[in-house]
């Protein structure tokens, strides 16, 4: 099997998302249609993956109740965090909503007690995962949808022991595409001029599901979310360890 996409088609699959998001940012004046927008990125990421050949999808390992990927930080694009806020907001019951917010309001304590640079290398599940599967799967974010694997076992060795080399696990052909349309996304919105900082994805999305002011002001160009919502604050220094990210191929 060729282990991975060509460049040229890389690029052709980048610019044809930057060129497609881009198009509908420049229409964008309200809330609903910015989420239109960010549904219509989150279909161009779903399609990559359909488009893949069948050969490369019969390797992928993944299947409901494994959640051995979803117990890492997950950092994210403000954008990303009003897509999942959206997709609660519009299929949650308000008991559903209720017990989600209980969850993630225990995650952003949880992570805001952490001392420094032990985020990246905490393991906790998801506030979002329940029963073993995504509460959100339709609205997860951009580095969720684009993490495959090929090898469940190693998953688990990893998640037991962030030592193990998770690579093995990657399947290049897939994850160059994906991550062609999801860089070319956050391309799009970056050069907009949006928030482009990485977010601790449970503690934004609580502050996005409880202060309605969030999306205006993201939407003006301003900060998504309080700095206390960062993956990686301003001060200490950075960290670098493992953790789902989006930000390494
Ligand atoms: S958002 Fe969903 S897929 Fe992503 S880590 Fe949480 S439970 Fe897993």
């Amino acid at each position: 099997m060729s282990s991975s996409l060509s460049l040229t088609r890389r690029f052709q699959l980048f610019d044809r998302t930057v060129a497609g998001m881009e198009q509908r940012l420049l229409k964008v004046r309200q809330p609903a249609q910015m989420i239109t927008a960010l549904r219509w990125g989150a279909a161009e990421l779903d399609q990559a993956l359909a488009d893949a050949p069948a050969r490369v999808r019969a390797t992928i390992a993944c299947r409901a109740g494994c959640d051995f990927c979803c117990s890492v930080p997950v950092d994210v694009q403000a954008h990303e965090v009003f897509f999942a806020a959206d997709h609660i907001q519009v299929n949650f019951s308000p008991v559903a909503l209720a017990a989600a917010l209980d969850r993630l309001a225990a995650h952003r304590r949880r992570v805001a007690r952490l001392p420094t640079g032990a985020r990246a290398t905490s393991r906790q599940p998801c506030a979002l995962l329940q029963d073993g599967a995504c509460s959100i799967y339709a609205g997860r974010p951009e580095a969720c949808r684009s993490h495959h694997s090929n090898d469940a076992a190693l998953c688990a060795a990893h998640l037991a022991d962030p030592a193990v080399d998770l690579t093995k696990a990657y399947i290049p052909a897939l994850r160059a595409r994906m991550f062609a349309v999801m860089l070319g996304l956050d391309e799009a919105i970056e050069a907009a001029g949006y928030d482009e900082r990485s977010y601790d994805f449970g503690s934004a999305l609580h502050e996005a599901l409880t202060n309605s002011l969030c999306l205006m002001r993201w939407m003006r160009r301003g900060p998504a979310f309080p700095d206390s919502c960062l993956a990686d604050p301003p001060e200490p220094p950075a960290r670098k360890t493992t953790r789902k990210t989006k930000r390494r191929a």
